[in-house]
This record gives C-alpha cells, sequence and structure tokens, in this order.
C-alpha cells in the first residue's frame, strides 16, 4: 500500500521557521530527509525546512523527537540507510513529529531552534550509502529519440514495451549536487583509422529521477508489484551525465559503461514516499495496440496511482552568462508521467530474478522526455545528435556541454488542493580535463 494522505499534508500548515512558509520547495509539508554537517560537525541526520535544516541527531538526543525513528535517526553517522530500512510506518512516525515540532505554534519551538542551522552554512552529503545503482531507461520519448538517431526506421527494439530496460551503473561515483562534473577522457571512434583518445567532446547531461530502496529483499525472493510501494522510501532528482562520443565506440554489446561511469549528481534530499502521497496519479494508458504488462509487472492499485504528478525541469549557465548576470536559460520542461513503467514496476521487474535490493540502492529512471522538443532531457536529444546547436541568451550556442557550464536539474510536485514541493538542487559544474 502506498502511504497515505494525513494531517502532514494540510495545505493550512505553518511553520515557526522563518521563511519556511513561502519556501519553493520546503515548506513543512515536505520534510525530505538528509545527511548534513553543520559547521565544525561531524555528518548527522537532517531535515530541510524552508532554507534551513534541523539537526536529528540533537532533537533525539535531547527527547524532541521519541521513538524508533529517533534512535535510527540519531545513530546514522554516514548514511539513513537503517532508518530508510525501517519502512513506511516509522518514517510517517517521524514524519508526523517534525511536522507537530515545525508547525506555528509549537511549544517545543525554544528548544529545538538552537538545532537549526542554515543550508548555506552546512556541508550536504549523499543521503545513504549506495550499495548498488541500477539506471534504467523508462522515458520512452527518450528511448524513442536517441533510438531515432541510430535506426531512424525502427526507433524503439521489440523488447522496450515488454520489459523495463536498465544496466547496473555504478555506486562509487555518485556524488551530492554541487560536486564539480571533471570532463573525462577515453576512446573515441576515429573512422576508418581505428579510434581516438582524448577528452570528451559531446559531453552531455541526462534529466533523471532517483528511486531510494527502502526495504529491500532477500536474495532469492522477489518483490511482489503489489508490495513494490513499500520499498520504496523516496525520491531524488538525478543528472546521468553522459560522454555521448565514448558511448558510441564502447557501448555494443554489454551496453554503457565509461561514459557514464565518471560522475553521477543526485539532489542530496530524499523526498520521502510519505510526502509524495498527494502527489500520487494514474499511470497514462499505454498508447493502442501496445502490449498490456506481463502479469508480474501488472498491478491495478499501480496503474491507478503508482505515477507521480511531478514537473521536471532543465536549466543551462554558462560562465558567460554568469558573468554577465544572465539568467540560467531553461533548456526543457516536461511531466515525469512520461514514464513508460512506474517506479513499482521497476523495482518488482529488478527483483524478479531473486536480484537482492537493498537499503540505499538508488535506481534511475532514465532520461525523462516528453514527445516535444521542449521536453527533451538531453543535449543529445535537443541538439538532434549534434547537428542543431541549442541558441542561449548571450549569443553562445551549444550542442554539447562545454568547460563552465552549469546544469541545474528541477522538480516540482503539484496536485490541485495541496501544497506544491519540490526536490532542491541538483547542480554540477563542466569543470576541464584535469
Ligand atoms: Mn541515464
Amino acid at each position: 500500500m502506498p502511504p497515505m494522505i494525513d494531517a502532514t499534508h494540510d495545505p493550512r500548515l505553518r511553520s515557526w521557521v522563518s521563511g519556511a512558509d513561502d519556501h519553493g520547495d520546503f515548506p513543512i509539508q515536505n520534510l525530505p530527509l538528509g545527511m548534513f554537517s553543520p559547521p565544525q560537525a561531524t555528518p548527522r541526520a537532517g531535515v530541510a525546512i524552508g532554507d534551513h535544516i534541523l539537526d536529528l541527531k540533537a532533537a533525539a538526543q535531547a527527547g524532541l523527537i521519541v521513538n524508533e525513528c529517533a534512535a535510527l535517526a540519531a545513530g546514522a553517522s554516514d548514511g539513513l540507510n537503517a532508518l530508510l530500512a525501517a519502512g513506511s510506518a516509522v518514517r510517517a512516525d517521524l514524519r508526523a513529529q517534525l511536522s507537530r515540532l515545525l508547525e506555528a505554534g509549537s511549544p517545543k519551538r525554544a528548544a529545538a531552534e538552537p538545532m537549526l542551522h542554515a543550508q548555506a552554512d552546512c556541508t550536504l552529503h549523499l543521503p545513504a550509502r549506495i550499495g548498488d545503482y541500477t539506471d534504467f531507461y523508462v522515458g520512452i520519448h527518450h528511448a524513442t529519440n536517441i533510438g531515432k538517431l541510430f535506426r531512424p526506421d525502427n526507433p524503439l527494439l521489440p523488447n522496450y514495451k515488454y520489459v523495463p530496460i536498465g544496466y547496473h551503473g555504478r555506486a562509487s561515483s555518485i556524488r551530492p549536487s554541487g560536486a564539480p562534473v571533471r570532463r573525462p577522457v577515453g576512446q573515441q571512434s576515429g573512422g576508418d583509422s581505428g579510434p581516438v583518445f582524448g577528452p570528451c567532446k559531446r559531453l552531455d547531461y541526462e534529466l533523471e529521477m532517483g528511486v531510494w530502496i527502502g526495504s529491500g529483499n532477500p536474495l532469492g525472493e522477489p518483490i511482489d508489484i503489489a508490495r513494490a510501494p513499500d520499498a520504496i522510501a523516496g525520491l531524488s532528482l538525478l543528472n546521468d551525465w553522459s560522454a555521448r562520443d565514448i558511448q558510441a565506440w564502447e557501448y555494443q554489446p554489454l551496453g554503457p559503461f565509461l561514459s557514464k561511469s565518471f560522475l553521477s549528481t543526485v539532489s542530496p534530499w530524499i523526498v520521502t514516499a510519505e510526502a509524495l502521497a498527494p502527489f500520487r496519479i494514474a499511470q497514462p494508458a499505454r498508447p493502442e495496440g501496445d502490449p498490456a504488462p506481463l502479469p508480474y509487472l501488472l498491478d491495478e492499485a499501480d496503474q491507478a496511482g503508482g505515477a507521480f504528478a511531478i514537473m521536471l525541469e532543465a536549466f543551462i549557465s554558462t560562465a558567460r552568462m554568469r558573468q554577465e548576470g544572465i539568467a540560467p536559460h531553461l533548456l526543457s520542461r516536461g511531466p515525469a508521467s512520461n514514464m513508460y513503467w512506474t517506479v513499482a514496476q521497476m523495482v518488482a521487474h529488478h527483483s524478479v530474478n531473486g536480484c537482492n535490493l537493498q537499503s540505499g540502492d538508488l535506481l534511475g529512471t532514465g532520461t525523462i522526455s516528453a514527445p516535444t522538443r521542449d521536453g527533451f532531457g538531453s543535449l543529445m536529444e535537443l541538439s538532434s545528435g549534434g547537428k542543431e546547436p541549442v541558441a542561449l541568451p548571450t549569443g553562445e550556442s551549444r550542442s554539447f556541454l562545454e568547460d563552465g557550464d552549469r546544469i541545474s536539474l528541477r522538480g516540482v510536485m503539484e496536485a490541485s488542493g495541496y501544497r506544491s514541493i519540490g526536490f532542491g538542487a541538483c547542480d554540477g559544474i563542466v569543470e576541464p580535463v584535469r
């Protein structure tokens, strides 16, 4: 069962934390979880509220939050894995307590206020130790666009509408928002004379969401589609930086390798499955003539409420734009519902062979593109493989990323009658080859 809507989602709730009520991402209705270090202090669990972070370790030690969730939050020193593994009921208890603690008029305000830190003064870490990272390919318009570049007559391979396609990515090189993106070097096709070796010339971003696994499954015991929502702790934004020239030369026959593993960026706050309850929507109906999902991927409740009302955006800001004070340029905007498979289907498929998912594992959705150019989630698509550069307000243009370019992803959850919430920043600036 997905988490339910409760008093913590009430749009009338206000917080005593200055600025939180007007915050685009982190009003009191969100309460996303992460790991941070206050100035001169060790990493610990925190919850984002407005431009501030409440220290959950301090709050638990002072008895401002109690129960199992408080003990798990206080014990988190290198990731929220144990808290995520405890499941929805424990996270919901923490959320309810934090909502009351941070609500305007809370009698505990005076005790909690010293445990607040300005986010700008803190270091944000990955929210969990990521044991494994798998990137899917469920953005059907992205898959079609990329397929067209290689196979104009037959863009989608025959397995696409049966199998949630994915590959095992690299967990060790995932970094939180703000980490520099060093341009990779590697082999690229050089035509008849063999490969060339050097800096990537076709560096790209991919607009994706990350799915955090909460409670996993023992080896050999698949997660049934009906139970898959219980395994999902929450979502973040994910930028799967991609070296297209390295990718084109290496990807056959076993898929992407060094073209992806040099770095991936996540937004450091986990927007919990509980916070997302009001934003669940029906999975869009498949086009006429498409096959129904196989029974192990089909669940009535998942089809009725397994997608999310999230608007995704990507912005670029070149070094010159920042020098000249020009605002970031919107590259694309489109809804997360452009996914051919739900996150529950991703989890059910990933584990159907008995593969054990573990708390803190990260699943990428794959690039989420809209059907039209204003919603394409990578430069490969926006520039038609480099043939039609994107024009920028400075007169510059981009087919692929240049050194100094910053890509910023944004995601906002929107539902009528509810306060909008967001993911926070998922940014990276491209740095030259060392
Ligand atoms: Mn990807």
